[in-house]
């Protein structure tokens, strides 16, 4: 297993402390460890079960992530399967890539990291740094929820606040990357992309078959393109039909939206607005041809929602009973577009707490 160069083909250890190859090009993973069903350890209550598919890590660092409970709900008269994210150890589903990276970290002895993040992200690695005693130093955007900001900087991480669009975090976290810090970025690092095809094996395994259609919202998309690899491998081992994968965007920033259906494949300017789904608020996502070929081999859609439907489903979402922050609710407000899926076995991924977008 190593890395390698999406652009060029080079490849480079998974110790490297590179965080893209010179060329610019971001890194994959090459040759992932196969899914086998004969290798889950069932008794192992986290998604460390399946630890035998996941890159070697010298010591875990883990704080229960993983196996999230699936409930069934009807929304307007679709029977669907909430899988239930939010109740992960942070908030959020960004704990699944966290505890792949952060244990594969400690074992390779790294010490100090940086992170840019709309909040979720920032709040997981934070977590998972202060459990491992790693050093850590996250870059928001100055207009992030006032909650998600708490959350990071309670774990003890150095919280710095950047004025701007969500890039000029990210500008400045790499600035600090080149000075030689790791940068342990959730969309550029694919050490993440191997904790969330988890998700993949965890349905199979809790369903015992497989949803016909999956519902996620997508900014970077590394929920999904985990999930499509993780469906990819269960494939290799078991006859099986992939979920047709659904992602969603909020209308005011949804770059994959227009170019899934201008047929575009290449996204370098777009220009976004403002929106309440801020965790999806991302205008050029780094892996925007990975994302929308995967959406199309799965034979999905991506689909974008208007502010006052996300706001909507938000408040019919709790009123449910599930409590979850406004980017969540952007897949729940797509399923008004997906009612020819009524009947089939429908699965709403519900990614972050709602505690996570008070003010
Ligand atoms: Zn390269």
């Amino acid at each position: 297993m190593e890395f390698v160069c999406s652009a060029c083909g080079n490849s480079f250890p998974l110790d490297t402390r590179l965080w893209r190859c010179p060329c610019g090009g971001y890194f994959n993973i090459r040759d992932p460890k196969p899914y086998s069903p004969f290798k889950v350890r069932w008794q192992t209550l986290s998604l460390w079960r399946y630890r035998e598919m996941l890159p070697d890590v010298g010591e875990i660092v883990s704080m229960g992530e993983g196996m999230t409970p699936i409930v069934e709900a009807e929304w307007k008269g679709m029977r669907v399967y909430f899988k239930l994210e939010y109740l992960s150890p942070t908030g959020s589903f960004k704990d699944r890539g966290t505890t792949v990276l952060v244990s594969f970290l400690k074992g390779i002895g790294v010490k100090e990291v940086v992170e840019d993040s709309s909040g979720n992200a920032g709040a997981s690695l934070a977590a998972y740094a202060a459990r491992a005693g790693i050093k850590a130093r996250i870059f928001v955007p100055a207009h992030a929820s006032p909650a998600k900001k708490a959350q990071i900087a309670i774990y003890g991480a150095e919280l710095v606040e950047v004025e701007g669009p969500r890039e000029e975090a990210a500008k400045a976290a790499r600035e600090e990357a080149e000075k030689g810090y790791y940068y342990a970025s959730h969309y550029y690092n694919p050490l993440i992309l191997e904790g969330m095809k988890t998700v993949a094996y965890e349905i199979y395994d809790q369903l015992g078959k497989l949803p016909h259609a999956i519902v996620l919202p997508v900014g970077h998309g590394t929920l999904l393109l985990g999930l499509y690899q993780g469906f990819q491998e269960i494939l290799k081992a078991i006859s099986i039909r992939i979920p047709a994968l659904y992602g969603v965007q909020a209308k005011n920033c949804s770059p994959l939206f227009e170019a899934f259906h201008s047929g575009i494949e290449k996204i370098d300017e777009y220009a976004p607005k403002p929106t309440v789904a801020e965790g999806v608020s991302i205008a050029r996502p780094l892996r925007a041809k990975e994302i929308l070929q995967a959406v199309k081999k799965s034979k999905g859609r991506i689909l974008a929602v208007e502010e006052e439907e996300i706001l909507k489903a938000h408040k019919e979402l709790a009123q449910k009973g599930f409590f979850v922050e406004p980017t969540s609710a952007v897949a729940v407000a797509a399923l008004d577009q997906l009612t020819h899926l009524s009947g089939k076995r429908v699965l709403v991924i519900l990614t972050g707490s709602g505690l996570k977008s008070l003010a």
